[in-house]
């Protein structure tokens, strides 16, 4: 349970609390993804790990196109190609099912004219859990 009393610090109540205090859980404070890219306002690290592979990463994040006219974005990706494989393998509300090809070409088209990378070509990568490190054979 977490209680915010407006005015009171966490030193005020570690005075006052009894024997069966146990642990304060400080939050986190996470930054926000921008629902719309915007070349000039789009960060250049973000503190959110990558949606797919949990890392995080001290670059430019790479977001999925939902739509390419009004740069509308969703997630943060370390590479084009995390952000491939969720795009085809996690059902996202916001990703039609039937379209999968065309936020895979937004994804390009992004990398290529937004972030200027050298790339014709997004490559799949392995399922994770197919790795030996998940217990595959
Ligand atoms: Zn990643």
């Amino acid at each position: 349970m977490i209680i915010i009393i407006k005015g009171i610090s966490i030193n005020d109540l570690r005075s006052d609390i009894s024997s069966d205090y146990k642990t304060i859980t400080y939050l986190p404070v996470y930054e926000k993804i921008p629902k719309y890219y915007h070349k000039d306002t789009w960060p250049d690290s973000i503190n959110i790990p990558c949606w797919l592979c949990r890392e995080k990463f001290q670059y430019i994040p790479i977001p999925i196109i939902i739509e390419w006219e009004t740069k509308r974005v969703k997630g943060v990706f370390c590479c084009p190609e995390h952000a491939k494989y969720y795009i085809n393998k996690f059902r996202d509300n916001d990703i039609n099912q039937k379209e999968l090809k065309k936020y895979t070409s937004f994804l390009l088209r992004f990398c290529k004219e937004e972030l200027n990378m050298n790339i014709n070509y997004i490559e799949d990568i392995e399922d994770f859990y197919m790795s030996p490190e998940f217990g595959h054979i």
